[in-house]
């Protein structure tokens, strides 16, 4: 369970959260929708707190992550993985290479690194691709990498942010289908943020719309968009 309790985040003067109440449940996938400008990345940065909210709680599994100290916080934030709108990832390292980063910094063996990576690389359908580098590969493998990377952990959480907003239609149903399975298979929560509304509709139950800072209306992806 992730409960978002009045959350606020100021810019200086200029207010991008207002006051924004969410709770996600396990296994969810939760969209949050809205147009450029009007909060998600800074929401869904404070989930992860890599936006610390001027005030408010951020509590997941019943620990709220703004009371954390640096090293518990490092710790909890290997619950929560993240995918981003440009993939963001290491251009000098293969496929392989990317996905093992993660697993490299939590000191995980060796031997289960490439255990682990072999299964993922499976799981998103690049295991012929593990020695090629980003360059090499297309906008939609390279998302099957940032989603790879994302979850070789394990985590309970997954944050997108905008993850299919620089891909093509079709290649976005793949990426959507493929975030599906693992939300099945995984039982991983998915928090995702975009400003497409098809998206929201294809993927999540719950669905957040969020504008200027606050959120407008939230229910589920039925209610809100089947008209009567
Ligand atoms: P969205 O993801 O919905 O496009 P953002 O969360 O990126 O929106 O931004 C919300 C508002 O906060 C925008 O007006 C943006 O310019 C502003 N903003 C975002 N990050 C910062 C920052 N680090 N400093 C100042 N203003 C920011
Ligand atoms: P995205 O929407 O893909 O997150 P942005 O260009 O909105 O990309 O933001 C990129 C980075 O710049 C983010 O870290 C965001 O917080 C920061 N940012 C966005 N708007 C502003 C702003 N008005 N002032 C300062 N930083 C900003």
């Amino acid at each position: 369970m992730i409960e978002l309790k009045h959350i606020t985040k100021l810019y200086g003067n200029f207010k991008a959260l207002d006051d924004i109440n969410l709770s996600i449940k396990d296994g969810e996938i939760f969209g949050i929708v809205g147009q450029s400008g009007a909060g998600k990345s800074t929401l869904i940065r404070c989930v992860n707190m890599l936006e610390p909210p001027t005030s408010g709680e951020v509590i997941i599994d019943g620990k709220d992550m703004t009371k954390l100290s640096k090293a518990q916080l490092r710790e909890e934030r290997k619950k929560i993985g993240m995918i981003f709108q440009h993939f963001n990832l290491l251009s000098n390292r293969t496929v392989a290479g990317n996905v093992a980063f993660p697993l490299e910094l939590s000191h995980v063996p060796k031997a289960e690194q490439a255990k682990r990576i072999n299964e993922i690389l499976e799981l998103v359908g690049l295991t012929e691709y593990r020695n090629k580098y980003p360059s090499q590969l297309s906008g939609g493998q390279k998302q099957r990498v940032g989603i790879a990377r994302a979850i070789v952990s394990n985590p309970s959480v997954l944050l997108s942010d905008e993850a299919t907003s620089a891909l093509d239609p079709e290649t976005v149903k793949s990426i959507l289908q493929l975030l599906k399975d693992i939300n099945k298979k995984m039982g991983i929560t998915i928090i995702m943020i975009t400003h497409q509304m098809e998206v929201i509709k294809e993927i999540a139950e719950q669905v957040a719309v969020i504008e200027k800072g606050k959120i407008i209306e939230q229910g589920s992806v039925v209610d809100l968009f089947t008209n009567p």
